[in-house]
């Protein structure tokens, strides 16, 4: 098989946060770009997270200084280029003298050398100062500061064991993790990308500086073979396979494994504010309003043995999850309360840390010409920093091309997010205005989910049944139709799991008639 087409100037391998981010940066600069992902967008890491944009106020315990900063000045940068995927939230800290330190953190080792009859507990002063410096670091304008709370008489001491008498609130936001990734994958192609999905990049070689990269189809078996100046390696966890196995580098550098899982119950409490909690293990555990009728719980550190092993979270980590929030909540919860988990993996850069929790969650970017070609390697990121994190690859992309231009990311807005913070409210009663069908949770998910585009999946419908087959939980086929033809869906579980969460609330049959709506969909695509 002989190359095709035209020579890229970037071949970006999987559709996580970091690729499909890479893509939008360089197409925006005019390189032209594809970017392949073996699954579906987000299908690995990126839909797993615990869908924070946050500083990480427990690095600040590791001395992770930069990481923190960035991040603390990136989630306003996000938030308006996004405010209807992403959100303000409040995270009340509930504060008690037994939590402690994990032993081996900078923080930790400092205090047992100068105070050791603290024996590993966080002393209040500390916390509230570790709270002054995130509030500090990053320039907030958006989001509120650090507050007191008397658990006593505030609303979110209901929840609490009486023992809390005392908490700190701080902000950070929250976005939905998987959106994130296909709006980004929708604004690289606008911009010119070529977004291709259940497409695995199976081998690279190089040939007279350039790659002759071989792309194959995951549904048909289909094989093509691309030529590509440039390669971006941003597997995620399967960083080190592409690395070994695919343009065979003789680069040393390595991935760290790290799983982490959560769990969702039904809603545990009244408020919207999450809670961060602290064992006395010296973990930190969320517990976070979502999907409005639900909670989320997490998450857990564990190596994790390969990429090829599905992440699940085990009877284990679910156990101690559920302890670990038991020892805060009035009504304690069990196992049986668990109504949905998901597991993803951390692909953190092996900086040869003891443990899973302490290895750095900052991102390395490498440059490896080994193979005869430039392939740039990334490891480890935050959802949070994608977007620098993007702008660090493009740093790499000029030094191999130097008349590439600016950085232009910050502040324009993703696809649907063209209004201010302020507005959501707005937006919603715009939507519910102009589609008087719709009920006020149906209005609001749209907007939430679709920002402005929500007009375009609703269309010229005047009552519900113009939208076609009803699925459930406010699915329909004018909602499925937009997600197959405009944000590369092509299966039930793309749609219910990731483009929406509405698996959360549709039947196993429901799911299937979904299922089968989608693949005639697909056989009369095919036959025309
Ligand atoms: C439990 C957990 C909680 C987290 N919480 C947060 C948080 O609250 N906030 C935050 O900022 N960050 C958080 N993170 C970190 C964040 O989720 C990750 O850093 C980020 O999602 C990594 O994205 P990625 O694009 O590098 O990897 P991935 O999302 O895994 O994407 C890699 C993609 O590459 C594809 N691929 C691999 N090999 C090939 C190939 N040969 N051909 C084609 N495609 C290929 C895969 O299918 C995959 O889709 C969390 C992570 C975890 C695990």
């Amino acid at each position: 098989m002989t190359a095709e087409g035209d020579i890229r100037d970037l071949l970006v391998i999987g559709g996580g946060i970091n690729g499909c981010g890479v893509a939008r940066d360089a197409a925006g600069r005019g390189l032209s770009v594809t970017l392949a992902e073996m699954s579906d967008l987000a299908s690995a890491t990126s839909s797993a997270s615990t869908k924070l944009f946050h500083g990480g106020l427990r690095y600040l315990e590791y001395f992770e200084f930069r990481l923190v900063r960035e991040s603390l000045i990136e989630r306003e940068t996000l938030l308006r280029a996004m405010p209807h995927i992403a959100w303000p939230m409040r995270f009340v800290l509930p504060y008690h003298p037994d939590m402690r330190f994990e032993s081996d953190t900078p923080t930790s080792k400092l205090l047992n050398t100068f105070m050791p009859w603290m024996r590993g507990r966080r002393p209040a002063w500390l916390i509230r100062l570790g709270l002054l410096l995130y509030d500090t670091l990053g320039g907030r304008k958006i989001l509120p500061g650090t507050t007191t709370v008397d658990l006593a008489t505030a609303p979110e001491g209901r929840a609490l064991q009486p023992r809390f008498a005392k908490a700190y609130e701080y902000s950070d936001c929250w976005v939905e993790d998987a959106r994130l990734v296909v709006l980004n994958a929708r604004d690289a192609e606008a911009r010119g990308a070529r977004i291709m999905t259940r497409t695995q990049v199976t081998s690279a070689e190089a040939q007279g500086g350039l790659w002759n990269v071989t792309l194959k189809d995951t549904r048909t078996g289909a094989s093509q073979i691309i030529r590509a100046r440039t390669i971006v390696n941003a597997g995620g966890p399967w960083v080190g396979d592409v690395i070994r196995d695919t343009v065979h580098s003789r680069s040393t550098d390595s991935v760290r494994l790290v799983r982490g899982s959560h769990i969702v119950t039904r809603r545990l409490f009244g408020h919207d504010k999450c809670y961060f909690f602290q064992g006395t293990d010296g973990r930190i555990m969320f517990a976070i309003p979502y999907e409005t009728d639900f909670t989320l719980i997490g998450t857990t550190d564990q190596e994790h043995e390969g990429p090829d092993t599905p992440p699940v979270c085990t009877p284990e980590e679910q156990a101690y999850m559920v302890d670990f929030v038991n020892a805060y909540l009035a009504q304690p919860i069990s196992v049986e309360d668990i109504v949905w988990t998901y597991s993803g993996v951390r692909p953190l850069y092996d900086d040869g840390s003891s443990s899973a929790t302490a290895a750095t969650r900052d991102y390395t970017l490498k440059v490896d010409k080994t193979a005869g070609a430039p392939v740039i390697n990334i490891f480890g990121g935050k959802i949070t920093t994608y977007r620098r994190l993007a702008e660090g690859v493009m740093d790499l992309v000029s030094d191999l091309s130097p008349d590439l231009p600016g950085k232009w990311t910050a502040g324009v807005p993703l696809p649907g997010g063209d209004f201010a913070v302020s507005e959501v409210e707005a937006k919603i009663a715009d939507l519910a205005r102009a589609y008087p069908f719709l009920s006020a949770a149906w209005a609001r998910r749209m907007i939430r989910a679709y920002g402005t585009d929500a007009h375009n999946v609703l269309g010229t419908a005047k009552a519900a049944s113009d939208l076609g087959q009803d699925f459930g939980a406010t699915l329909t086929a004018a909602e499925v139709d937009w997600l197959m033809d405009r944000e590369y869906a092509s299966t039930a579980d793309d749609i219910v799991w990731r483009r929406t969460k509405l698996g959360l609330r549709l039947a196993g049959q429901e799911i299937t008639t979904l299922e089968t709506y989608m693949q005639r969909r697909d056989n009369a695509a095919a036959a025309e």
